[in-house]
């Protein structure tokens, strides 16, 4: 058996649940390693029955009182008892649970963990867990893992298959050595992988994490490494000049460039004509108009007489790349061609030939771009836009593509890096700051609200649309959860809820990740039309989309969000002329989270954000909530994990990291 094995090759894992796991991304064991719990519950202190509020999850420790009654309710049984401490009685319900009826005998004293609450007058335990006493004092301390479920796929099949992996696997190889693992306090992996997935205790769980954080953070380092290495060995194989196409582009728009705009156009027609490939990171706030630089560096590829390449991180972002660009670029002759995984066979087979031919220009599209079957005649540039991450074999795959050498890369992010930080990161890379926004735009204006503001918002919603403008709604949830401990609001219940609300004053849409491509990408055209008034969605909107007549933006739940998320997912809104809203709906009740929610109140400056960030944030915010994940990493956060990324970096340069890539250039650490 071998870690890259299928996980059906595990016992117990049939083919239905190898399929649900393939949902969530996961196919090979190691993969089953690495679908670490998005959060962890700690089991809480025993309480009294008269002090337990509804709504919570609560530790009783109860008498049985009756002999437990079975009935049946449609396809499901329902057994049911009644239990007390010295302060109150609670009926207790299991669901589906026939078996119990025999275990349960009046007299029993047992620990029961689940959510409370009332029916009527009746205190009830709904489906509880249930423990020994003992048992229970000893889980006292640790923290019980909560998984990103899917349909079907229970965090028991999960924990199961997970220590079925352990199991069979007695060591796992360590690509660190010991004497660097002594020397860094660091775990090997398979206590940190095993503590990640049933940590003892926090301080347990912090010390796996740190060791997983660092192989990401590492892996990371020496990827951006290796691209610059190979870069500075790769030559110019598509030298080019200046286009006067391009600089009538920016004579014909109805704005200046801005002067960041200005200088990262010019960094970018400097390095097409160096004796060196480009490879460039490129580094602006929401909205600073990075889509134009791109446009104009693709314009001077194509008056050089080659072909360039746009890709998106989502098919959504792509299709509106695709329809932005073509407009900018009518005047000038060049034809731009869309290739996504929603269109029909037929569509993307007339798309193919075309690049292959030589006929498109400009192709815009998702990763799948340099990982399919696409052929290009004379591929010279390739912009990823919203990525950091730039994988060695990626570029492998892109000198294969372009046929007579590497091609020029350009990178766009948006994910506002301190500078320390980035230096540490991006140190050896080529970067452009663009630190300006265009001028003349008005500065959103942000709430910090309760759920008691709802209705209020709801109004104001109303009455801009009324005004012929458009809103966003952000969920973080795509259904109801099965799981109460991480209840939120999800777009399905609540778009139903803002229909019925509104009738036809309001056209509601939604948009989900989980949505086939071909519909998102349908919804998100209707509402760049404005056949949508107001869309309720996941954060699948949070990248680069660019809807202008989009004026409120109101966040559900803004506590569950990293901030540099939220501010990503507020930048939709505020691009153009029009005066912007948000809303940030915190539904948590607590102080630390409107402390930190506050700072985005109080500024719309991502790198102001992110730095003060840093300062708030920290080490117990590594429960719950999570950042966008967009530099790649799954675990490590750069703001928070800081110091660990230096620590990577000191290693990563020192030499002792070694060059232990595989053939596709991929590190070897897993
Ligand atoms: P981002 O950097 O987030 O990708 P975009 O490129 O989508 O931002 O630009 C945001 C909006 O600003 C777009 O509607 C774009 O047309 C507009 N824009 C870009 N550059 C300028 C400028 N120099 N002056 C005014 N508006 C601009
Ligand atoms: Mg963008």
């Amino acid at each position: 058996m071998d870690l890259k094995d299928d996980i059906s090759s595990l016992k117990g894992i049939g083919e239905k649940s190898a399929g649900l796991f393939h949902k969530v991304g996961v196919f090979s064991l190691m993969d089953l390693l690495r679908y670490y719990p998005s959060s962890y519950i700690r089991y809480p202190k025993i309480i009294k029955v008269k002090d337990a509020r509804p709504e919570e999850r609560v530790a009783l420790e109860l008498e049985v009182q009756s002999e437990a009654s079975l009935r049946h309710v449609g396809g499901m049984s329902i057994l049911s008892f009644t239990a007390c401490d010295d302060t109150g009685l609670v009926s207790v319900t299991y669901f589906n649970s026939p078996y119990l009826k025999n275990a349960i005998k009046p007299g029993m004293k047992r620990v029961f963990f689940g959510s409370f609450g009332f029916k009527g007058q009746t205190a009830r335990l709904s489906h509880p867990k249930m423990f020994k006493d003992e048992e229970y004092r000893e889980l006292g301390n640790t923290l019980m893992p909560v998984y990103p479920l899917t349909k079907g796929l229970t965090a028991k099949t999960v924990t199961k298959a997970v220590r079925a992996v352990f199991d069979a696997f007695g060591d796992l190889e360590d690509p660190l050595d010991e004497d660097v693992r002594n020397r860094l306090d660091l775990m090997s992996l398979r206590q940190s992988l095993y503590g990640m997935h049933f940590p003892v205790d926090e301080d347990g769980f912090i010390r796996a994490r740190k060791r997983v954080v660092f192989d990401e953070f590492t892996d990371f380092l020496r990827s951006v490494r290796q691209l610059k290495e190979d870069n500075s060995k790769t030559p110019n194989h598509y030298v080019m000049i200046e286009s006067a196409e391009a600089v009538r582009l920016t004579e014909s728009l109805p704005f200046r460039l801005t002067g960041a705009q200005e200088r990262a156009y010019k960094d970018i027609v400097s390095d097409l004509a160096s004796p060196y490939a480009m490879n460039r990171l490129i580094e602006g706030d929401v909205g600073s108009g990075k889509t134009l630089v791109a446009c104009l560096a693709m314009l001077t590829a194509v008056k050089n007489g080659y072909q360039a390449a746009l890709m998106a991180p989502t098919e959504v972002l792509a299709g509106q790349h695709m329809a932005k660009l073509s407009e900018l670029l009518k005047p000038y002759d060049v034809t731009c061609t869309l290739l996504t995984g929603a269109m029909s066979a037929k569509e993307k087979k007339q798309a193919r030939e075309d690049i292959a031919s030589g006929v498109s220009d400009i192709i815009i599209g998702t990763h799948a771009l340099i990982t399919d079957l696409v052929e290009y005649k004379n591929l010279a540039l390739v912009i990823t836009d919203e990525q950091h991450r730039f994988g060695v074999s990626q570029r492998k795959n892109l000198s294969d593509k372009a046929g007579g050498g590497m091609p020029h890369v350009l990178v766009m992010s948006a994910t506002p890096i301190p500078r320390t930080l980035a230096l540490i990161l991006y140190g050896d890379l080529s970067i452009t700051v663009i630190d300006e926004k265009p001028s003349k735009r008005l500065a959103i204006k942000n709430a910090l609200v309760g759920p008691e503001y709802r209705k209020k918002a709801y109004e104001f919603i109303k009455k801009e649309v009324a005004a012929h403008h458009q809103a966003y709604v952000i969920c973080p949830l795509v259904e109801p959860s099965e799981d109460e401990s991480r209840a939120g609001e999800n777009v399905e219940e609540y778009s139903r809820k803002l229909a019925e609300m509104w009738k036809d004053d309001v056209r509601v849409g939604v948009l989900s990740g989980r949505m086939k491509s071909r519909d998102k990408n349908a919804v998100m055209e209707r509402f760049a039309s404005g056949d949508i008034d107001v869309l309720v969605s996941t954060t699948v909107v949070e990248v680069g989309v660019d809807v202008p007549n989009a004026t409120v933006m109101m966040i559900e739940n803004a506590e569950r969000f990293g901030l540099a998320a939220l501010h990503q997912l507020r930048g939709r809104i505020g691009r153009g002329d029009l005066q912007s809203y948000c809303i940030f709906v915190d539904t948590s009740g607590k102080k630390e989270s409107s402390k930190r929610l506050e700072i985005l109140k109080n500024t719309n400056d991502g790198f102001k954000i992110a730095s003060k960030d840093l300062d708030i944030r920290g080490p117990g915010d590594i429960f719950g909530i999570r950042q966008s994940g967009e530099l790649g990493f799954r675990v490590a956060d750069i703001y928070t994990d800081a110091g660990i990324l230096k620590m990577a970096s000191e290693y990563v340069s020192s030499g002792d990291a070694g060059g232990e890539y595989n053939e596709a250039g991929e590190s070897t650490i897993l």
